[in-house]
């Protein structure tokens, strides 16, 4: 584990910064990136995610690290899938296996780690449930960090292990959406940091992990990677995980990028579907339902511009599942493929089935990758 400095850039601009973090591009607002400025990645030993990736993670110190991280959870190359449309491979990555149920307790180590290298003890986050959830359980045994919660009425119940002292939970008594714009004025108005969501490096190349995990047990360079998407932070963080991957030869190319969201609330598959590269007001859903509780994010205007480079630049797409075909896809998983998945994370699988369905000439021979993230 040494320090090897840390380049942050723009993906928009040419703006870079050596050892400099910021959460937003200071000359035009684009997403910050990381890299080590040696290019250098390789797998390391170790039981655990960040031991074993620790290059590939925007970290420098390990003994900041909060949470050991967390051990490998199933991959699952699924005939029964397979038996049902061309791809040659078809592997389920079972993320609910996790300590708390779900693929963000990747995040919450990175994240937390990164603010502790900072010299942060007190940051503020907005969550439908698993973030929060995932942050909680690691700050329990971290008492000297204190998270202000900003939770919108309807989730409260999905936030656990919030029974701490430095854990204070915000109630909103509206969506999503204004919880999150709320936890940004609280943290501008009280100068208390803003854990950045969508926009944090460290969250992002937690989520990361699971892809690479997926590679070090398969050795399978994926064709296509299907995963739920709310902000899509997730989605990025593999892109640019897979692009370290390739910089350094494991894999020949990056995955198509599938973005599946529930037809409920799929703002990014309306404008994707037109064409739009940005968010216009006709495409948010103001008051956003639906049976995947975790990705209800009606308005992602700030999000969705990268994710679209991304997604179009890996010739991937954004696919609307119906609340029919989720639980369709949740039956299968728990009945066919022993992952007990909540809707969010059966919404990826149900947009694989749906994208075998209508474009069965696609998947021809290739390697498919499906995260089932809680
Ligand atoms: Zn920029």
């Amino acid at each position: 584990m040494t320090k090897v400095p840390i380049i942050y850039y723009c993906m928009d601009c040419s703006f870079s910064a050596e050892n400099k973090h910021f959460k937003r591009c200071p000359r035009c607002g684009g997403v910050i990136s990381y890299e080590r400025a040696d290019n250098q990645y390789r797998i390391r030993q170790g039981k655990y995610d960040v031991e074993r990736y620790w290059d590939f993670l925007p970290l420098q110190d390990p003994r900041k690290l909060i949470g050991h991280g967390n051990e490998r959870t199933p991959l699952i190359d699924s005939q029964e899938l397979k038996s049902k449309c061309s791809a040659n491979k078809i592997m389920l990555k079972d993320e609910t296996k996790n300590y708390t149920g779900t693929s963000k307790d990747r995040m919450a180590v990175v994240a937390l780690s990164q603010m502790n290298e900072f010299g942060i003890n007190s940051f503020v986050v907005s969550s439908t449930g698993n973030v929060a959830s995932s942050l909680a359980f690691l700050l329990k045994k971290h008492r000297n960090i204190e998270m202000h919660c900003f939770a919108a009425e309807e989730f409260i119940s999905r936030h656990r292990f919030m029974d701490s002292p430095n854990i204070i939970i915000h109630r909103v008594s509206s969506k999503y959406d204004s919880a999150l714009k709320k936890a940004f004025k609280f943290a501008n108005e009280n100068n208390i940091y803003h854990d950045g969501g969508y926009f944090s490096v460290a969250k992002r190349a937690g989520l990361g992990m699971a892809f690479l995990e997926a590679w070090e047990e398969s050795k399978t360079t994926f064709d296509f990677y299907f995963q739920a998407v709310s902000s899509g932070m997730g989605v990025l963080g593999v892109y640019e995980i897979a692009t370290k991957m390739k910089k350094c030869s494991m894999i020949d190319s990056i995955p198509s990028l599938m973005c599946v969201q529930q037809s409920t609330c799929d703002p990014m598959v309306r404008a994707f579907s037109t064409g739009e590269k940005r968010i216009l007001p006709e495409h948010i859903i103001k008051n956003p339902v639906g049976i995947a509780k975790a990705i209800l994010t009606g308005d992602p205007t700030v999000c969705y511009p990268s994710l679209y480079k991304v997604v179009s630049d890996t010739h991937g797409s954004f696919i609307s599942v119906s609340e029919n075909e989720i639980k369709s896809a949740q039956k299968h998983l728990n009945n066919s493929e022993n992952i007990m998945a909540t809707p969010d994370g059966a919404t990826a699988l149900a947009g694989f089935l749906k994208y075998a369905e209508t474009h069965p000439d696609q998947l021809k021979n290739k390697s498919v990758l499906i995260n089932i993230t809680g």
